[in-house]
This record gives C-alpha cells, sequence and structure tokens, in this order.
C-alpha cells in the first residue's frame, strides 16, 4: 500500500521492530540502491562515490549475508566507484547482473536495443545543444538526461523537448529521477525484477528475506516486491510524493548508521544460529 513519504516511520528509531522481524528469518539479503542512498547526490554523476564509512560497513555485512547494489548506472560505472568484490552489483536498470564469483547475466536482452538507443542520443544531442546545464549521461542500455545545472527556466523546455523526441520511440521510456530523465528501454526489467533475478540465484536451500535501501522513483519497483510483507523497503527521503517502502531514512548518513546497526543484529543472529 503506498504512503506518503513523509508519514513514514523512521528505520532508526524503529529498528527494535525492524530487527524483531528480522530474528525470525533463517537468512537475510540486503540489497541498496547507489545514487542518493550510499553516495551523495553530486552536480555531476562521475562525481559519486560512497559516504566514508559504507562500504566498511557493507563489507563487515558480507561476510554474514549476500548483498547486492542496484543501480541505473552501467554496470562498469558502479564497480568503478565500490571496491568490495564478494558482492552482487545489478547495473542498467536490471539489464546486467554480476555475481560474486565474476560471471554477467544480461537479462533484459538489452542488446536488442542498443541502435535505437544510440538514435535517440544523437537526435537528444542536437535538440538540447542549446540548453545550458543540459547534460547526457550515455550509458549501456540507457540514456540519461540531467538538468540539475540547467536554469529553471530550461528545466521544463528540456522535459517538453525530451518528451516529444520520444513519444516517436515506443520501444523506449523515460522516467522522471531527481532532476534527471532515465531513457530506457520498454521492457520488463527494472529494479525490483533485478533483485528477483538475484534472489533466484541465491535462494537455493533457504530463502532469504530481502531489505532494500533506495531513493526514487525507479526504487519503487523493488519495493512493491515486498507489499506481500516477504521484505522491508526502507526509502531514503529526498523527494516528494507516496511511495511502497515501509520505513524511511533522512539521508545517507542515517543510511550507514541504519547498515552499522544492521551488522551488530546479523552478527548476534549469526552467533545464535551457531550456538544452536
Ligand atoms: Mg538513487
Amino acid at each position: 500500500m503506498e504512503q506518503p513519504i513523509s508519514e513514514l516511520k523512521s528505520a532508526l528509531k524503529f529498528f527494535p521492530q525492524i530487527s524483531k522481524t528480522l530474528q525470525q528469518e533463517k537468512r537475510l539479503f540486503l540489497a541498496l540502491d547507489f545514487d542518493g542512498t550510499i553516495s551523495e547526490i553530486t552536480n555531476t554523476p562521475d562525481k559519486a562515490i560512497p559516504l566514508k564509512g559504507i562500504e566498511e560497513a557493507l563489507n563487515l555485512l558480507s561476510a554474514f549475508i549476500p548483498i547486492a547494489i542496484v543501480s541505473g548506472r552501467d554496470l562498469q560505472n558502479l564497480r568503478q566507484r565500490i571496491s568490495l568484490k564478494n558482492i552482487f552489483y545489478s547495473g542498467s536498470h536490471g539489464f546486467e547482473i554480476l555475481e560474486p564469483g565474476g560471471k554477467v547475466y544480461f537479462p533484459g536482452k538489452g542488446m536488442k536495443f542498443m541502435e535505437v538507443l544510440e538514435h535517440i542520443q544523437g537526435q537528444l544531442k542536437t535538440a538540447l545543444c542549446n540548453i545550458s546545464g543540459a547534460l547526457i549521461e550515455e550509458k549501456k542500455f540507457s540514456i540519461a538526461v540531467h538538468y540539475r545545472q540547467c536554469k529553471e527556466m530550461d528545466k521544463g523546455k528540456l522535459i517538453e523537448i525530451t518528451s516529444l523526441l520520444l513519444k516517436k520511440i515506443p520501444e523506449l521510456k523515460i522516467i522522471k529521477g531527481k532532476q534527471v530523465l532515465e531513457i530506457i528501454p520498454n521492457s520488463l526489467c527494472n529494479k525490483g525484477s533485478a533483485i528477483g533475478f538475484i534472489m533466484c540465484l541465491i535462494n537455493h536451500e533457504v530463502q532469504h528475506f530481502p531489505i532494500f535501501i533506495g531513493d526514487d522513483i525507479t526504487d519503487e519497483d523493488a519495493f512493491r516486491l515486498f507489499q506481500n510483507g516477504h521484505g522491508i523497503g526502507v526509502i531514503v527521503k529526498g523527494r516528494k510524493g507516496k511511495t511502497t517502502a515501509g520505513y524511511s531514512l533522512q539521508n545517507t548518513l542515517e543510511v550507514k548508521e541504519f547498515l552499522e546497526k544492521l551488522s551488530l543484529l546479523v552478527r548476534n543472529i549469526e552467533m545464535d544460529q551457531v550456538k544452536a
């Protein structure tokens, strides 16, 4: 069920409640978005790196539970920003998935959209060349049109021009993010399908209980997976509107605090299981 983001319970204040749910589960699985979740949102996407301490917290956690970073960024771009080796990475909104052993999967058959993406990218470059501050980011299976650095009066114009161009291309769709238009293949691949795919890979002997932390509209596909109660969605505040996440965190600093609390809890759960 959707709720206004502003009305969600804090995942830190209500950690005892989350902890109770997690303690009833045998195995946990943690997935996190990158930009705006473990990294601050930066003026240009090439500057984003994980907040200090977050990689350390994830490294500790990864000794006990499977972890995935699920992002709209390309796999290659994502891998340049995080040094952790023993975790899953999902890039390009679920079109590329890398498992810890190094095997890469392409669940959405993204290759077939490359030609149309290239075509629209050329058109966008021409159509937006007079809008100062517009940044077209070329990705493997998508294009991001960033307008964070545009003048307020130009933002609407950029959105209108991009939407008009895309109207003629049914193979692609636009998702409006935080000061960015994501142009992605019109397929069933998204962050939710990526989490589902990774869970199929890890759920061999025992079902894992997923926790996903994300901040933007594309993360809602992942939060929606948990509407049946199997899984916890945590949204990092920063946009207005509604969400299907169950809890919220204020910012990336709170994400770090949450991961540290989770790390302690997971170690205690594991130790109890060893004793039992
Ligand atoms: Mg994000």
